[in-house]
């Protein structure tokens, strides 16, 4: 029987350390309380760095891999996901202006966090490792970042309800979440190695929808889009950042080639 690989062992490692800022967002929460302008910079910087990663990093990590075709089924694939399970979870239907009871803010955090946010990260984050540990390892300091403000702005509505045990319970759950989303992607690629690049596309088309359909109107219910726009410019030198703290090496990809001039 085979050991388990060593970069098995350093995706779930990661993925604890990742998912376990998410901590550190409800410490902010519990902290700031409801802080509209803050609340809407950090959704802002939130949602820049994931949609970056997703189309600058792991679009294009595909695309020198597998080809245009399967990465933008894959893309497809990813976005049709979340909007299925974004229908299918009533929550966001609920009105989040009306006070809702206790039991349904829990639920909220824990369904939005786990199940739209979280999973897909983690699943994202292994399969880029799993490509190449430099690619996880931006993807893990990104998701790790990007899980402080996001979480701050999830979990601000629940500590209104001021009862904290059952709000760590929630965050350490979606914590938790991560780490299952490396699981499954590690199980995924395991099971064929050959779709390791179309998982990337796959969790990036679900991330930028997640950033899209969640993210944005939360966001929007601030009334706060001159931060939310700070923000947003804030995650892009984050990520201008990043990019320079893990170089990646990518192949080129013809379908982007651009001819010049002779
Ligand atoms: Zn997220």
């Amino acid at each position: 029987m085979d050991s388990l690989p060593a970069s098995y062992i350093a995706v779930v490692v990661l993925a604890f350390l990742s998912g376990g800022t998410t901590l550190l967002g409800v410490a902010l929460a519990i902290a700031l309380g409801e802080n509209p302008k803050l609340i809407a910079t950090g959704i802002g910087f939130s949602t820049g760095i994931m949609v970056l990663i997703s189309l600058c990093e792991l679009v294009p990590e595909s695309l020198s891999i597998a080809g245009p075709v399967a990465t933008s089924l894959s893309v497809g694939l990813g976005a049709a996901l979340i909007l299925i399970l974004h229908l299918l979870i009533p929550y966001l239907h609920l009105g989040r202006e009306q006070p809702l009871p206790v039991e349904l803010r829990a639920a909220y955090l824990i369904a939005g966090g786990l199940i739209l946010h979280d999973v897909p990260e983690g699943f994202a984050m292994a399969n880029a490792f799993l490509a190449s540990p430099s690619l996880g390892l931006l993807v893990a300091v990104a998701i790790a970042i990007h899980n402080i403000p996001e979480e701050f702005a999830m979990a601000v509505p629940a500590v209104a309800i001021k009862n904290l045990a059952l709000l760590f319970k929630a965050a350490i759950l979606s914590g938790l979440a991560e780490p299952a989303g490396a699981v499954l992607g590690l199980f995924a690629v395991h099971l064929n190695p050959a779709l390791n690049p179309v998982f990337m596309a796959f969790a990036a088309g679900a991330m930028v929808l997640v950033s899209f359909i969640e993210l944005v109107p939360m966001a929007r219910k601030y009334g706060e889009m001159g931060s939310f726009a700070l923000g947003i410019t804030v995650s892009v030198l984050g990520y201008m950042a990043l990019h320079a703290l893990f170089p990646q090496e990518r192949s080129e990809i013809p379908w982007l080639f651009i001819p010049t001039a002779r």
